[in-house]
């Protein structure tokens, strides 16, 4: 199969029809504009499961996203898409990067949860940017900008509601959007413990990459028990 693309954790494979793509999931783990480097075995194969289940759980609930199935332990088929150059950040409790930017207090809850947007750009490191940024450079469109605010709105409320049952506290999370053929902007990339934060609702551990960026070791195990607890 023809490699369209190989990020640090993913590899996009194009499949005979043109408008899917098949997704692989690598063991890397980076951290910190990928200046902290690591492999760990078997992550792959969890965010791939637990991507395929939050994505089906959206699409069931009709938000639309680029996912069609899992098809093996590291891959899932996918709807090939123009990705929408914004890493949009939705943020329901306060840490990371913005208890370090604003000096907020640590887990500061946001109600109405609070959107922000990433310039996409790995040579910039991911600045920050506001609405005005995103249309002077042309991201996306106004009605755009308004769709994906609905739908990482929705993405949240469906997620928070489905992971509580789970005893899991959806801190914070970072979505990508696609455009597909005819336009239609759809929620791509992976949602897994990489690209959110996890807290266990009753001991407060964190269940995420955070275990790596700040060095807390037992990663894989905590994905693993993510995994168990929402696939009951
Ligand atoms: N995030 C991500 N990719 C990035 C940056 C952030 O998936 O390149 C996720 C991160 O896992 C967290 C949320 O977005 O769930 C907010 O991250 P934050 O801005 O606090 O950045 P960090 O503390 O990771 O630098």
């Amino acid at each position: 199969m023809e490699k369209l693309y190989e990020g640090k954790a993913k590899i996009v494979y194009q499949t005979e029809n043109p408008n899917h793509v098949i997704i692989y999931f690598k063991d890397e783990a980076t951290a910190f504009n990928a200046q902290k480097k690591d492999i760990i075995e078997g992550k792959g194969i969890l965010n791939n499961k637990i991507s395929s289940i939050f994505f089906t759980l959206l699409n069931q609930a009709g938000v639309k996203t680029h996912f069609i199935k899992q098809i093996s332990d590291r891959e899932m088929l996918a709807y090939k898409t123009k990705i929408i150059p914004i890493e949009v950040v939705v943020r329901n409790l306060a840490t990371g990067s913005i208890v370090k930017r604003l000096g907020i207090p640590e887990k500061t809850e946001f109600n109405p949860s609070l959107i922000e947007f990433y310039y996409k750009n790995d040579a910039l490191g991911d600045p920050i940017i506001c609405y005005e940024h995103v249309l002077v450079m042309k991201l996306a469109t106004e009605e755009d900008v308004k769709t994906i605010k609905e739908m990482a709105l929705k993405v949240n409320q469906i997620l928070r509601d489905f992971l509580i049952k789970h005893d899991i506290i959806l801190v914070d999370f970072k979505l990508e959007f696609g455009k597909l053929d005819d336009g239609t902007i759809v929620v791509a990339d992976e949602i897994s413990p990489d690209t959110c934060r996890f807290w266990d609702a009753k001991t407060g551990e964190r269940m995420d990459k955070d275990r790596f960026r700040l060095n807390l070791g037992d990663l894989a195990k905590y994905y693993q028990e993510v995994l168990e607890r929402i696939e009951k």
